[in-house]
């Protein structure tokens, strides 16, 4: 690796030094070196085209040409409205307005924001509590972060927090007990939610947010069926609004656009965003139910938020091409089927190895978990940093891949994450196999 010359740049970790990209096109990523890289995770599960798409690439030039930038305050825009007519037309049932902003964080906050004045305006302001859920990650900004089940994460900025509390998440690997059924275990940490609204105050909470897939946090967890189900009746029965943010699990990353298509239910409000720009242009999107919409439209008719760049027409041009590729293109359908073979292969692979624990996951959004022990799921010793090094030694073996680590109430361990471009042909499958077990080797 060339030596970084002197820089200005504020990095996230302040000791390490990074190779520096220089270029991308389909599945691979090179460094300025040349080095080749798989990128098994698609950055942190966004480039779901690949690099260098052409058609994407000749849109977002073709949209400079006319019009960069606008702002919503003075114009709406062509991409913008087509963009939202062709999200909306996909949507889950009642999902009937866009609003689109730069990223995932600013997708959630936006969420939460709106849930939070849809209750002030129709005369319940005293519903003021979000419940959450443990293993999850909802973004970097104030309203997210207090949502996000990381407490190390949350720890330096408390005081400035939403109030928000964490029920389990629904993962069965390190959640079910062995006499319980998959139904039961499901149903079991679903009254979690009923438990906690009763707690509170049952006209307290204003909303439960969830990622129907779980990404970083533990490693592509998919909910047992019927926990949703459960989650969406109580949620009914208590008028809290159900927040689902797809920002990673979504847009066609599990196998069907939207996550929650999968579990047959419908949320009240839904984040989007990685795949929906696919690392063409920052874009997130907060989906909400013509409901919503109407008591702000009878209410204030103002929704009071906003930022710079919400609507931007280029990355909705962009955006929407992305969308088309995704829906005409097959590549959803694409998506679902390289992900079964995918998962077969790494269970062939590594289903037997010692420290692997769970193989997991839906479409081309996978995880593995890694143990100390496979018989009793305990993890390593989070001192042993076990995902750091599988970083390194993958990242060497030419294949960038998202490894986590960080035990929530002491249960999960290190995992890696899988969320490679949709693109990818089933020769890459192997390249993932092989250069995963170059580095599984190495660490464990
Ligand atoms: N929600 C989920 C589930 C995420 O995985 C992320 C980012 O990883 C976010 C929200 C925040 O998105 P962003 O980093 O684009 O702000």
């Amino acid at each position: 690796m060339s030596p970084a010359p002197q820089s200005h740049v504020f990095p996230r970790h302040t000791k390490s030094t990074l190779p520096t990209i220089a270029r991308g096109e389909g599945v691979y990523l090179y460094d300025r070196d040349g080095k080749q890289y798989f990128d098994g995770s698609g950055g942190a599960a966004v480039s779901c085209l690949g690099h260098g798409d052409p058609d994407v690439i000749a849109t977002i030039k073709s949209q400079l040409d006319e019009i960069a930038y606008a702002h919503t305050s003075f114009f709406t825009s062509d991409p913008a409205e087509k963009l939202a007519d062709k999200l909306i037309s996909h949507a889950p049932d009642g999902i009937d307005r866009a609003y689109f902003v730069s990223g995932g964080s600013e997708a959630m906050e936006a969420a939460l924001k709106l849930a939070r004045q849809y209750f002030v305006e129709t005369g319940q302001p005293q519903r003021r509590h979000v419940i959450a859920r443990k293993q999850s990650y909802h973004g970097n900004t104030l309203g997210a972060l207090a949502t996000g089940g990381n407490a190390w994460r949350r720890a330096p900025f408390a005081p400035l927090m939403v109030e928000t509390t964490h029920i389990s998440a629904c993962f069965e690997y390190r959640g079910k007990a062995a006499e319980e059924t998959t139904h039961a275990y499901g149903l079991r940490v679903a009254n979690e939610l009923e438990a906690e609204i009763q707690r509170l105050g049952e006209d307290k909470v204003f909303a439960f947010v969830a990622e129907p897939v779980v990404g970083a946090t533990a490693g592509a967890v998919p909910a047992v069926k019927g926990y949703f189900k459960r989650i969406r009746e109580i949620c009914d029965q208590y008028g809290v609004l159900l927040i689902l943010d797809e920002v990673m699990c979504g847009m066609g990353r599990t196998g069907t656009l939207f996550a929650s298509e999968q579990e047959g239910i419908a949320p009240d409000i839904v984040a989007v965003a990685k795949g929906l720009g696919a690392g063409y242009q920052p874009i997130g999107a907060m989906l909400c139910s013509a409901e919503i919409y109407a008591a702000i439209e009878k209410g204030s008719g103002f929704f009071q938020h906003g930022h710079t760049y919400v609507g931007h027409p280029t990355a909705c041009a962009a955006s929407l091409a992305v969308l088309t590729k995704l829906t005409d293109g097959g590549l959803v359908e694409r998506c679902a089927d390289m992900g079964n073979r995918l998962q077969d292969a790494l269970e062939q692979a590594f289903g037997q190895h010692p420290n692997i624990g769970d193989i997991r996951g839906r479409g081309l959004f996978r995880g593995i978990e890694i143990v100390e022990d496979r018989e009793t799921k305990r993890p390593f010793d989070p001192a042993r940093a076990v995902h750091k090094a599988l970083k390194k030694e993958t990242f060497a073996a030419g294949l960038a891949c998202y490894p986590m680590g960080g035990t929530v109430d002491g249960q999960n361990g290190d995992h890696i994450l899988l969320a490679p471009p949709f693109i990818m042909q089933d020769h890459h499958i192997d390249e993932i196999v092989t250069k995963l077990g170059i580095a599984i080797a190495k660490v464990l």
